[in-house]
């Protein structure tokens, strides 16, 4: 094997990872020569994880939450109040969300928020699930939760504009939250009071 034909499979290892959120260049480069160094089962142990994950994980087809069954556990719970929906913008927001155990309503997924910085409109977010949604349940509120930063309040405005007609009673998440953080690093009394202190959008 030559030094070119051995180099190219590197490559393209390197490649994959750099195409990971928060992998440049150089962290891409080690790790991909840490997998290269470390045994063949830790390696493989890794990339059956990912087909795992692949195979058995997908959006649940009512609130596009990730699960292994759809619709999810989530969305069966009766126990929980079918007249609130929560939308937040990845399932890592759910999971703070449900730590604070400060909502027992459903949620909704967006994946995602409006960017125009890095190329992401409102059609790359699953809104068209959204208000579909909306249209058929017995929602009454609707909790915009998505991050306090520029991204997060462009698109709680976005989703006001479209969902507004419906007539239904649309509320934001109040500031409580550090301006500029994540929902998923917020901490739970935190998070609670950014749910109890909700706003009407008007
Ligand atoms: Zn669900």
């Amino acid at each position: 094997m030559d030094y070119l034909s051995a180099a190219a499979p590197i490559a393209r290892l390197i490649e994959e990872m750099h195409k990971l959120p928060g992998i440049g260049p150089k962290t891409a480069q080690r790790l991909a020569y840490h997998l290269i160094r470390t045994s063949k089962e830790e390696a493989l142990a890794l990339s059956d994880a990912i087909a795992k994950v692949k195979e058995t994980v997908v959006f649940c087809a009512q609130c596009q939450n990730i699960t292994d069954v759809d619709p999810c556990a989530l969305c069966t719970d009766d126990t929980r109040d079918r007249t609130k929906l929560c939308v937040v913008e990845q399932p890592l927001d759910i999971l703070a969300l449900e730590r604070a155990h400060a909502y027992k309503g459903h949620y909704q997924v967006l994946h995602g928020a409006i960017s125009p910085m890095n190329g992401i409109g409102p059609g790359d977010l699953k809104l068209q699930q959204l208000v579909d949604r909306l249209a058929k349940g017995d929602f009454k509120e609707v909790i915009l939760a998505t991050n306090p930063n520029l991204e997060g309040e462009a698109t709680a405005s976005y989703v006001h504009r479209q969902i507004k007609p419906l007539g239904l009673r649309v509320t934001r998440i109040a500031r409580g939250l550090p301006s500029g953080a994540d929902l998923e690093y917020a901490d739970e009394v935190t998070l609670s009071r950014a749910l109890e202190g909700r706003l009407e959008m008007s």
